[in-house]
């Protein structure tokens, strides 16, 4: 897969050690054929952005290969964390305390563990993300107090902002980087370790920037074909 070998090519460039970036294969628009043949082809980790499509592909293909694991990517309402939950492993998308509150709630009903990530501003234009450092912190300091017990936080996700500008990307994804340096420090028993970073126009930056997941969907699907949904 020409992917991988550029995933393993930038991690050699970058001084890195092989297999420190793992690939989420972003199938979303696709169908599930095509989830198929990607784990034929070896592939066993999946990001898919809306709950209500992944919950259409996956359920199936997560009960037959024990082994795929799936990540919910895009924002998530409230009224989807209890569907998100039933099949993902992890959530990257968290930019709110009131996600958390419903992920804890919704885990806790099914004595399921879950990881999340939490997705953070790095760029001018981009809207998704915690509001604030301050809201950020103030989740964190729950997670301190013991009140997500089913809920593991594990890494940070961004998005690059949508530009040529290759400074402006690298600028984005060093500041995750340093966010989770500065969080680690504050934060040392909290195991925030995953930088989700880095898409099909990007990710040979990310890697650069220390990304160790990149969320690849078109380099590897090709084009998604919006209008037939
Ligand atoms: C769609 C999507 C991706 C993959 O984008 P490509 O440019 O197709 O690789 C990555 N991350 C998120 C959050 C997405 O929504």
């Amino acid at each position: 897969m020409k992917v991988r070998k550029q995933i393993e090519d930038a991690e050699i460039h970058s001084g890195r050690p092989k297999g420190s970036v793992r690939l989420c294969a972003v199938s979303k628009f696709h169908p599930q054929e095509d989830v198929y043949s990607a784990i034929e082809g070896g592939q066993l980790l999946f990001g898919e952005n809306r709950v209500q499509e992944a919950y259409g592909k996956f359920p199936q293909v997560v009960s037959e290969c024990k082994d795929v694991q799936l990540h919910i990517i895009g924002q998530l309402q409230t009224n989807k964390v209890k569907k998100a939950v039933e099949i993902a492993s992890c959530i990257q998308s968290v930019d709110r305390e009131d996600l958390l509150k419903e992920i804890e709630k919704q885990c806790a009903k099914l004595q399921k563990n879950i990881e999340v990530y939490f997705e953070i501003h790095t760029g001018e234009e981009s809207k998704s993300g915690y509001g604030s450092r301050e809201e950020l912190f103030a989740s964190l300091d729950n997670f301190m107090e013991g009140k997500y017990p089913h809920v593991k936080p594990a890494g940070l996700m961004t998005m690059a902002p949508f530009t040529d500008d290759k400074d402006l990307i690298r600028k984005s994804f060093s500041s995750l980087r340093l966010l989770r340096e500065e969080l680690n420090k504050k934060y040392p028993s909290l195991p925030i370790h995953e930088l989700s970073m880095g898409m099909s126009g990007d990710y040979e930056i990310a890697i650069e920037e220390g990304s160790t997941m990149v969320r690849v969907g078109t380099a590897l699907f090709g084009e998604r074909d919006y209008g037939e949904k």
